[in-house]
């Protein structure tokens, strides 16, 4: 079938890192992150330069424009591995530049909306996320099925980080109804819209708390942060700003008079839409960097929601998290406390005052419980107990925890007081050698050793070569050494044979 192109784009800039036409019809998507909060027309700057030596198909920028580098029908060089790229839409999404790297929810929005005009342009009317590499390498699409891939499968990074990564399900499952849904014509393919602030204007505070509080609620499930905290604060905070949502919010709870003034030390109204705090965070070199958080910014409540929640989880102090053990406390209390210790606030009353927000709504009632009551045990896989850095994931259920050890070399799974409960067997190595492999491309880089960390040495010759030893390493799946000694090739531009 022919390639097409996203009618969503609203700028183009066509970049020169591609490989040409693809040699493998469409039928999969990879979402990236950015690591920054981009414009559409900063990753096509980006993208421009031929020393960049990336690209991708589309860009979502931070506030959900969607940007064209390069044309549908070509090969982007986007998620270091050749196979992935000739048969993937891949998607940059403007995300924070930390782990982890959460994209606003405007961008989120806007990759649903594009993975649904992809599939439909590309004849598919599934989109699938199996959560599992081998299994989705392996797999064969059916007729009208769209496969997910992400970044991290080819090499050692987070792409599109952990934000998206515990999305991919949701985004599939968004999609695939959009698409099975609109067959009716009821406005088919458009996805829910945000809760606008408009909504508070002319409801009770009673109304109000519970429009919001579901929100929150909503919210808490996927951030872990307690509502009834985070909508205390809203609550606290609607005194502030002049966007639609704080005016409102200030109408209907009307918080500023209660506090020492009308404006939030440090704060700024940039005279459009946007209300911001600067906060000073520390980096690990001791440095200090100005960063904004942001809690009413948006037209859409949901929007500033995700922003505020983003803002909390991933601050930070040098290489440690500002407001630790956030994510997950259940203790409006202790939650409070962290909010307070970590330095969001410096009113010595605030603990109070959040807490009496708290209990005069009974703000609790939005808090998401565990059900039963017992506490949860986690299993941890890690590297080992005692570097919890290395933690890969924490699992309830084992069978789940043991197949992220299967899919890590070197990790073990740990129960909740650091006992090992599961170690994998070494495996066997999975590449026998030597081996023939053939090279089609004239601009495959010969490097000293195995990474794109190491020197360039020069392009390869098209040819057949013998590969004497394999290596993992940055920038592709697997390296291979040239029998002549002369340096590394990235495998995942040859062919074996
Ligand atoms: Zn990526």
């Amino acid at each position: 079938m022919g390639y097409t192109n996203s009618p969503m784009v609203v700028y183009t800039k066509l970049s020169p890192n591609h490989s040409g036409q693809r040699t493998h019809s469409i039928d999969r998507i990879t979402p990236h992150c950015v690591v920054g909060q981009c414009t559409a027309e900063g990753l096509g700057d980006w993208f421009a330069k031929s020393s960049t030596q990336a690209s991708s198909n589309y860009g979502i920028d931070r506030d959900g424009r969607v940007g064209m580098y390069v044309e549908e029908k070509n090969r982007s060089w986007c998620s270091s591995s050749n196979a992935n790229d000739q048969r993937a839409v891949t998607i940059e999404c403007a995300s924070d530049t930390s782990e982890p790297y959460a994209f606003r929810n405007v961008v989120y929005k806007k990759l649903i909306e594009l993975c649904i005009d992809i599939c439909k342009r590309n004849g598919k009317n599934k989109l699938i996320w199996f959560g599992d590499k081998d299994k989705t390498l392996n797999y064969s699409p059916k007729n009208g099925e769209m496969i997910l891939t992400v970044h991290r499968w080819f090499v050692n990074k987070s792409c599109p980080g952990n934000w998206m990564y515990v999305r991919m399900g949701d985004l599939a499952e968004k999609v695939t109804k959009a698409l099975q849904g609109s067959g009716s014509g009821s406005g088919g393919g458009s996805v829910e819209k945000g809760t606008q602030a408009s909504v508070l204007k002319n409801l009770s505070e009673a109304d109000a708390i519970k429009k919001v509080g579901a929100l929150f609620t909503a919210d808490q499930k996927k951030s872990g942060i307690l509502a009834s905290v985070s909508l205390a604060q809203f609550i606290l905070e609607s005194g502030y700003g002049k966007s639609e949502l704080a005016q409102n919010a200030n109408n209907i709870f009307g918080m500023k008079c209660s506090l020492s003034g009308n404006t939030w030390s440090g704060s700024a109204w940039d005279g459009k839409s946007k209300y911001t705090k600067k906060t000073q965070e520390q980096n690990t070199d001791g440095s200090y960097e100005t960063i904004t958080a942001d809690f009413r910014k948006y037209p859409d409540i949901e929007d500033s929601i995700a922003d505020h929640s983003a803002y909390l989880l991933g601050a930070k102090n040098g290489s440690e998290l500002r407001y630790a053990g956030l994510k997950g406390c259940k203790d409006y209390k202790k939650a409070v406390q962290i909010i307070k210790d970590g330095g969001y606030a410096t009113s010595l009353t605030y603990v109070e005052k959040l807490c009496s927000i708290i209990e005069k709504w009974k703000l609790t009632q939005y808090d998401v419980k565990d059900s039963g009551g017992e506490a949860v045990r986690w299993y941890r896989v890690r590297m080992t107990w005692a570097d919890s850095k290395t933690q890969k994931g924490a699992y309830k259920v084992l069978a789940n925890a043991k197949k992220c050890a299967d899919q890590n070399p070197g990790y073990k799974v740990f129960d909740a007081d650091g006992k090992v409960v599961y170690e994998p067997k070494a495996a066997e190595p999975a590449v026998k050698v030597p081996f023939l492999v053939k090279v089609s491309i004239s601009d495959l880089n010969i490097r000293s050793g195995p990474g794109t960390n190491f020197n360039r040495v020069r392009f390869i010759e098209p040819g057949v070569f013998t590969i004497v030893q394999t290596s993992t390493g940055a920038g592709a799946s697997l390296w291979g050494k040239l029998k002549s000694g002369i340096g590394w090739l990235s495998l995942d531009y040859v062919q074996r044979v």
